[in-house]
């Protein structure tokens, strides 16, 4: 870990290639208007299960859910994350405990394309075991430890279920498109909101408040907030911080999918809050 070690895992690079070339692809090959509706749930089922099911879920506990919910939220956002939720959440605990740190993986202190992507570049960025300390509460899940082995798996089989559907030369825009979007609106939350952006609240790091990130990742963008309280199910606080991830939570918790949904107090944000913010 470090800025002395640069090793270069080529076969992150071939993915990232090979994702991002079928993504290009969509924008020269002939373009359907009539797909709209299919890569923009694509761009759902990829994100919200990144968002609601890996980031709030199972790095942070804001809130529980039945198990199969759990392995349902976990195997959506595997269509884009090919990492088991062991080593994502691992990477994750890891940046709030060192955020912008030494030990953060990915801090833009580092440079923003290292933030962004290149620390997935970087075998040298993580501990590939990390999970076995600091996720004991997520390892004995068969299914988990199974994605370790064949994480390739859930993407695969979103490749062939969208061909089926749609057709094979409709995968560029239907799933590469929307999955590439997606995965850079969740790499800009690493790097475009640790840089750019308001700090309404006192985290001890460069977390920031970005609205472009917010909307665009789903909620994930109000990342000082959630920096600040980073067990909240909500991270865009106020009424007009776009936070789609949270509105899901809340309509699961209205159905009884999901309880003991988290919040921080009045008192807890005040506690936070920088004298000049709102
Ligand atoms: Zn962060
Ligand atoms: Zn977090």
């Amino acid at each position: 870990m470090g800025r002395a070690a640069r090793r270069l895992d080529p076969w992150a690079l071939l993915w990232l290639a090979l994702m991002h070339g079928g993504a290009a692809a969509a924008l020269i090959l002939p373009w359907r208007w009539s797909l709209w509706p299919a890569m923009l749930v694509v761009y759902l089922i990829g994100g919200l299960g990144t968002t609601v099911g890996y980031h709030r879920l199972l790095a942070h506990r804001a809130f529980r859910c039945p198990r199969w919910l759990e392995h349902l939220l976990v195997t959506m956002a595997m269509i884009n994350t090919p990492g088991s939720p062991l080593l994502w959440v691992a990477n994750h605990r890891q940046h709030h405990g060192h955020s912008d740190r030494a030990g953060d993986p990915h801090s833009p202190r580092e440079g923003l394309w290292r933030s962004h992507m290149g620390w997935l570049l970087d075998p040298d960025s993580t501990v590939p075991d990390l999970w076995r300390r600091t996720c004991l509460d997520l390892a004995d899940d068969a299914y988990y430890q199974w994605l370790l082995r064949y994480r390739m798996v859930p993407q695969a089989l979103g490749v062939l279920t969208t061909a089926l559907l749609f057709g094979w030369e409709s995968l560029p825009q239907v799933f590469f498109l929307p999955t590439v979007a997606w995965m850079n609106s969740t790499f800009a939350v690493n790097s475009i909101a640790h840089t750019f952006g308001a700090q309404p609240y006192r985290s001890g790091d460069e977390s920031r408040d970005n609205v472009l990130v917010g909307v665009l990742a789903l909620g994930e963008g109000w990342h000082n907030t959630h920096h600040a309280f980073p067990r909240s199910a909500r991270h865009g606080l106020l009424w007009w911080q776009l936070d789609v991830s949270w509105w899901v939570i809340w309509a699961l918790a209205r159905v009884g999918l999901v309880w003991d949904v988290r919040l921080p107090t009045e008192e807890q944000r005040a506690a936070r809050r920088r004298s000049s913010a709102p």
